[in-house]
C-alpha cells in the first residue's frame, strides 16, 4: 500500500452546475496530487440517466479551466486508464456484477417495481419501513429464495431483474479515514444496495468502486456526505478481493448562519453566488451567479475556497496554488464543517486586487470604461486606479470610485449641496477659481500648500472650503485625497469644473 502510486480522482455527476463544495473537493484531491507527485484524474459518472442534465459536464470542466485547477488524466484530457466517462464504459460493468454473484457476494432481484412501492405501503401502514435488507431478502422474489432452475428461466425469459449486493448478516465493518479515524458499522442496519439496474446500467456504487480500482485510484478524498456509502464501498472491494484506497471524507461548507449545508437557497436569500460560474438552467432558463460573473479573480476565489477547512498550522492566509500545494495535508483538514463567509469571500478579492499591478488593472478597467462611454487613455487609467483601488473589492467597483476623473459632474448631489453649499461658499469658489488659475506648477503638493496657506491667510473655515471645492470637482463628497484629484484632471478642466459648478449652484442667500 504505502508505495503505490498517488492516484486521486474528482468524480462529479453531471447533474446541474458544480457546488462551490464540489470545488474545494477537487481543489483538495489537486493539492494533495501536486504535494506528493501524484496524478489528478476527472471522471464523470453519468450512470444515472434519469438525473442526466445537458451542458453540466462542460460546465465542469469549464469551471476548473477557469480556477486553473487542472488534470492529469480524464474527459477532455484522455490517458491510460480511459475512457473516463461512465457512460462509455457501460460495457465493462456488467461483469463485474456477475463476479459478485457468482462468488455469493450478489444476487439477482426480480420484484417489480409494483411489488415492491405494495410492499413499502404495507410496511407504511404498520408504522414501519420496509428495507431490502439480509431479513426481508429471505422473503423476497431473488435468486436466493428461487430455485435455480426457476432464476435461469427469469433470466432467459428476458424478465427485467436487479443485481442486489448480499449485505453480510450480522457483521462488524471496520474502516478507516483520514480525517475521522476509525469507523464502525454494523451490518444488519445496512440494505442490499442495488449495484446493476434494469436498464443495463451500474449504479453509481459499483461503477465508482470498479473505476476507481480500474484506475488505480490510491486515495479517495470526497465530500462528508458519501460518508453512509462507505461501508458498502468497503465490503464491495472485499468482495472482489481487492485492495482498497485510503479514504479521506471532507466536512461539510456550512450556512452563513444557522445550521446545516450551504445552499443554493442561502445564497439567493444573503446575495452571494455558491457556484463558480454562472449557470444557465436548460429546462426553466433560470439564471444562477457565479462568483466569475460577479467579478471575482479565480486565484483569490480559490485560496478562499482552500481555507475553508483546511488550514496552513500558521497564520498565513494568501496562497499562490503552488504554495498551497506546496504546504498542503489531509492532516490540516478539519473535522468539523466550516462555515462560509461571504464578506470574508470579498476580502480575498480585495487583497487580489491589491496585488494586482496598476497597469493590470488598467487593462482590466478599460472595458467597464468604455461600457459607461468612456475613451480614455490608458496611463492615465493607470493613474486613476492608483488612487482608488484601496477602496474597492471588484474592478468594476472603479467606476463608483473614479468617474470624477473621466467627466465633470452632470448633477450634484443634493444631500451634500444642502450641507455644503452655503451663502459663502459662491464667493469663496470664486476667489479660488482665480488663485488656482495663477498656479504654475499643478502638482498636489503645492496646490494643496497654496490652497491651505490661502484659506489660513483669509481665516475660511478649512471644512467649509475644501467640501465645497469637493462638490464642484467631483459632484459628491466622495473620492480619494482632493489635490491628487485635481492633479490628475488638470488646470484646465479644474477651472473648467469651478466655472460650471458655480454657474449651476450660484450664491445661496443667506
Ligand atoms: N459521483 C459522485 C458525486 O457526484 C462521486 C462521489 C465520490 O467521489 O465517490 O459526488
Amino acid at each position: 500500500m504505502n508505495n503505490r502510486e498517488i492516484r486521486v480522482r474528482f468524480a462529479p455527476s453531471p447533474t446541474g452546475p458544480l457546488h462551490i463544495g464540489g470545488v474545494r473537493t477537487a481543489l483538495y484531491n489537486y493539492l494533495f496530487a501536486r504535494k506528493n507527485n501524484g496524478k489528478f484524474i476527472l471522471r464523470i459518472e453519468d450512470t444515472d440517466q434519469t438525473r442526466f442534465v445537458p451542458g453540466a459536464e462542460e460546465y465542469i470542466v469549464e469551471a476548473f479551466r477557469w480556477c486553473g485547477i487542472s488534470f492529469d488524466e480524464g474527459v477532455t484530457k484522455g490517458g491510460p486508464y480511459g475512457p473516463y466517462k461512465q457512460s462509455e464504459r457501460k460495457a465493462l460493468y456488467r461483469e463485474f456484477a456477475e463476479k459478485l454473484v457468482a462468488s455469493g457476494h450478489a444476487y439477482y432481484a426480480f420484484d417489480t417495481a409494483e411489488e415492491l412501492s405494495a410492499l413499502r405501503k404495507q410496511f407504511e401502514s404498520q408504522k414501519k419501513t420496509f428495507t431490502y435488507n439480509a431479513e426481508e431478502r429471505k422473503q423476497l422474489k431473488n435468486s436466493l429464495t428461487l430455485s435455480v432452475e426457476d432464476t435461469r428461466q427469469k433470466l432467459l425469459s428476458g424478465d427485467p431483474y436487479v443485481i442486489r449486493f448480499k449485505m453480510p448478516e450480522a457483521e462488524t465493518v471496520k474502516m478507516t479515514d483520514l480525517i475521522r479515524g476509525t469507523i464502525e458499522v454494523k451490518t444488519s442496519v445496512l440494505d442490499d444496495k442495488i449495484l446493476f439496474k434494469s436498464d443495463g446500467m451500474p449504479t453509481y456504487h459499483l461503477a465508482n468502486v470498479v473505476d476507481d480500482h480500474l484506475m488505480k485510484i490510491s486515495h479517495v478524498i470526497r465530500g462528508e456526505e458519501w460518508l453512509p456509502s462507505l461501508p458498502l464501498h468497503v465490503l464491495l472491494y472485499e468482495a472482489f478481493g481487492w485492495e482498497a484506497p485510503q479514504f479521506a471524507h471532507l466536512p461539510l461548507l456550512l450556512k452563513p448562519d444557522g445550521k446545516g449545508k450551504l445552499s443554493k437557497r442561502d445564497g439567493d436569500r444573503l446575495g452571494f453566488p455558491v457556484f463558480p460560474l454562472q449557470w444557465t438552467d436548460p429546462k426553466t432558463g433560470e439564471v444562477t451567479q457565479g462568483y466569475r460573473e460577479a467579478g471575482y479573480f479565480p486565484e483569490a476565489f480559490i485560496n478562499m475556497l482552500a481555507l475553508l477547512g483546511w488550514n496552513p498550522g500558521d497564520e498565513r492566509e494568501l496562497f499562490t496554488l503552488d504554495e498551497m500545494a506546496e504546504a498542503f495535508s489531509l492532516e490540516r483538514v478539519g473535522k468539523s464543517g466550516s462555515r462560509f463567509d461571504p464578506e470574508k469571500a470579498k476580502w480575498f478579492n480585495h487583497q487580489y486586487l491589491q496585488k494586482k499591478s496598476n497597469r493590470e488593472l488598467a487593462g482590466l478597467f478599460m472595458p467597464v470604461l468604455q461600457q459607461n462611454g468612456i475613451m480614455a487613455d490608458e496611463t492615465y487609467v493607470e493613474k486613476v486606479v492608483a488612487l482608488v483601488k484601496e477602496r474597492v473589492n471588484f474592478v468594476h467597483e472603479l467606476w463608483n470610485q473614479s468617474d470624477f476623473f473621466f467627466r465633470a459632474p452632470e448633477s450634484y448631489d443634493p444631500k451634500a449641496v444642502k450641507k455644503r453649499w452655503k451663502s459663502a461658499s459662491y464667493d469663496q469658489m470664486s476667489e479660488l477659481k482665480t488663485l488656482l488659475a495663477a498656479i504654475d506648477d499643478f502638482s498636489a503638493e503645492n496646490t494643496e500648500a497654496v490652497v491651505k496657506n490661502w484659506i489660513a491667510e483669509k481665516e475660511y473655515g478649512m471644512g467649509a472650503v475644501l467640501n465645497a471645492f469637493r462638490l464642484l470637482i467631483v459632484g459628491a463628497l466622495k473620492g480619494p485625497h482632493l489635490f491628487d484629484i485635481i492633479a490628475l484632471i488638470g488646470q484646465e478642466e479644474t477651472l473648467r469644473r469651478l466655472e460650471i459648478g458655480l454657474h449651476e449652484l450660484g450664491k445661496k442667500e443667506a
